[in-house]
């Protein structure tokens, strides 16, 4: 399962000399809705040399995936990138033409979602440029340089790619759900051929034993294919569909295997490449408990088909890979706070009836990523918990963690894009946020994730679902509430969080801002707010405004025709959290399903219309592209005389389109066409 989060909340601003210091490039490029950015990898130069050449290993076993993702995205997906990707090359006309310009953006978004639909809204790309114009360049290129069958000519590859590409109502959606369609038929991703949806709920029905307690994931790594009147299974493993590729990860995992940190994760690794080979669910969920109880080895890693959600009827796993070591620094941090769990507990301002006798932190492990591949390149997301079997689940736990570099660059990269000059009230919060945001935003994260979701206890009795559907909203306003109240508790600086009495503030303001107002930006003028996040956040927000109105605690103010959030008491509202926060304990202690409502209704759901059309007109302006993805580093073995590794080095100054050449050159492994 993937978290993602929006960071359009937290962009702050670079000052001059910080931006001269820093020379490391987070934004590499924007085009469409779409921003490049780089992520740096902390710490790798300190890695022993047995785990830098684990991580070499480990990102050369996930690069040789590429093609997989590719070829389950769409069947055409692969020919129609090596077509764009030899036009964008070999073109010898003139390259900025509108046609030409066009053409690459297009085959810049392909790159990006792996395919010719979207990655996130799944529709296929719109060309903006004409077939006339590719037809063109294709011949003024010549038939030698493209893959063109025994027998066949520039024409039937013209014949054979043309409508999938310009005609729209050709393979339109790469994962159709509306509902009462055949979701099979209609969705273009490549994990059914020639069966109906029917046909394919049928097949897995009648593999299904009820009384299993230890399902396997049925489906998940094959393509349904129907062929000579029979459904069946075409198993994607050593000497089956993609073996080509899976060869190779295979090779580079065996790689791995030889300079494993310790016996769990070789265990780890041999499982993998023994469900690589034979393909067989059962290994793979022997796999998937080794993988999450080897808590300890400093790197780890994920290399497989994972998640789900580019099959309509939710079974075939995506292939992606990302390779990561332990953030040190980040996770002591969740640690001192984990450790500390008891003391947080007994000095909340919650009723004592409400508290627990004995409560235990949960210490979420912080991971720097060194490769991101597959369904996580170039889009990724900032955290994983794996795995998804429901059963493994349920026995074994799962294995949470959040990407510390990855949310970092974010946070650098939102840095002057003027979005806090738009929104922030002036240069006072503009100084905290740039001072202390990164941090105090991090804290906030942890002190929810670690302390505030386990804090408390429901009184005797209290079914845990009486809140119903306004459950999920006050949960998370409960987390939330826990650690706005602890950020500038004395606790905090005495256990080495904190650096000073102020740099809580950064987050109070932008906690203010955010649920006031800037949250508005993700949703549509006239609609509510929906999302129990969203929600969570503009309830806590308004109900301090308002409690803290007549001291004018928060206030509106207007300038230049523009409306701000201004925060005048930051003492005072902390003291309103505390108390909002004993109020939401009892709420969920006592099962009071009338107050939730009234406290969901009343200040999380509506929207000021007017405020909603001012916040996303200034937004607009701002022409930000709301879809973010990575370029990889680069790691480069360096060796002696006898051809030993002898060091890893890493470089960050590849490009976007020459990092996906590069890849499309070195790590194409799979066919072209779909035989
Ligand atoms: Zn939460």
């Amino acid at each position: 399962m993937f978290s993602f989060f929006c960071y359009t909340e937290k962009e702050r601003k670079k000052t001059m000399a910080e931006m001269e210091k820093d020379t490391f490039q987070y934004v590499v490029e924007q085009f469409a809705d779409l921003q490049l950015l780089r992520y740096q990898v902390p710490g790798f130069e300190e890695l022993s040399l047995n785990q830098k050449k684990l991580v070499y290993y480990l990102s050369e076993a996930a690069l040789h995936g590429r093609d997989i993702l590719f070829d389950q995205n769409g069947k055409y997906n692969l020919l129609i990138r090596k077509v764009l990707e030899t036009v964008y090359t070999e073109y010898q006309g003139d390259r900025t033409d509108a046609n030409f310009l066009a053409m690459e953006t297009y085959l810049k978004r392909v790159w990006f979602s792996s395919g010719i639909h979207h990655h996130y809204a799944a529709d296929k790309f719109v060309p903006g440029f004409t077939p006339e114009f590719f037809a063109k360049a294709l011949q003024s290129i010549g038939e030698g340089k493209f893959p063109i069958r025994e027998g066949e000519s520039l024409e039937s590859l013209c014949e054979e790619i043309f409508p999938v590409i310009f005609q729209s109502e050709v393979m339109p959606k790469r994962v159709n759900q509306a509902d009462g369609e055949d979701l099979v038929l209609t969705s273009a991703s490549n994990y059914y051929v020639g069966v109906t949806q029917q046909e394919a709920e049928d097949f897995y029905a009648q593999m299904k034993c009820p009384d299993d307690p230890t399902p396997v994931m049925f489906g998940m790594n094959s393509r349904l294919v129907k062929e000579n009147g029979k459904v069946q299974e075409k198993v994607w493993k050593s000497g089956g569909l993609y073996g080509q590729a899976i060869d190779t990860i295979v090779y580079w995992l065996e790689k791995a295997l030889e300079v494993a940190e310790n016996d769990a994760q070789k265990a780890v690794i041999e499982k993998n490449i023994q469900f690589y080979k034979d393909g067989d669910l059962k290994t793979f969920d022997e796999y998937a408990i080794l993988w999450l109880k080897d808590l300890d080895s400093r790197i780890d890693y994920v290399n497989g088909f994972t998640e789900s959600y580019g099959d309509p009827l939710g079974m075939k796993a995506s292939w992606e890979s990302i390779v990561n070591f332990k953030d040190l620094v980040a996770t002591k941090r969740t640690e001192t706070i984990s450790d500390n769990a008891q003391w947080f507990e007994d000095h909340s301002p919650v009723d004592k009836r409400f508290k627990k006798a004995e409560v235990k932190g949960v210490s979420a492990k912080v991971i720097t990523a060194a490769i991101l591949a597959g369904d996580l390149y170039p889009a990724t997301a900032i955290g994983i918990n794996l795995p998804n079997s429901n059963w493994i689940r349920s026995v074994h736990g799962s294995k949470s963690v959040t990407i510390g570099n990855i949310t970092d660059a974010y946070n650098k990269a939102a840095r002057g894009n003027g979005f806090t000059d738009e929104f922030v009230y002036s240069e006072v919060e503009k100084a905290y946020l740039e001072k202390y945001g990164d941090l105090t935003g991090d804290l906030h994260t942890d002190l929810h994730e670690c302390l505030g979701h386990g804090s408390g206890q429901l009184l005797p009795g209290v079914d845990p679902d009486a809140l119903k559907a306004y459950g999920s909203t006050i949960e998370e306003a409960r987390a939330d509430l826990f650690g706005l109240y602890y950020l500038p508790d004395a606790k905090m600086q005495e256990l080495g969080l904190t650096p000073d009495d102020d740099a809580y503030k950064a987050e109070y303001y932008s906690f203010m801002m955010n649920g006031l107002m800037t949250q508005l930006v993700r949703i549509e003028l006239g609609n509510n707010v929906e999302e129990a996040h969203m929600r969570n956040r503009q309830l806590i927000a308004k109900w301090a405004f308002e409690k803290g109105a007549d001291q004018k605690v928060t206030e509106w103010v207007k300038k230049d025709g523009k409306t701000y959030v201004k925060v005048n008491d930051y003492e005072k509202l902390r003291q309103l959290f505390g108390q909002l926060l004993g109020e939401i304990q009892r709420i969920k202690s006592e099962g009071d399903f009338e107050a939730a409502r009234q406290l969901v209704e009343n200040y999380a759901v509506k929207i000021d219309p007017e405020l909603h059309r001012e916040v996303l007109a200034r937004y607009e302006k701002l022409k930000l592209a709301p879809y973010k993805g990575f370029v990889n580093p680069v790691y480069t073995p360096e060796t002696d005389a006898e051809g030993d590794i002898v060091d890893v080095k890493i470089s960050y100054g590849e490009g976007y389109a020459e990092q996906m050449l590069r890849y499309s050159k070195d790590y194409a492994n799979l066919p072209l066409r779909n035989e």
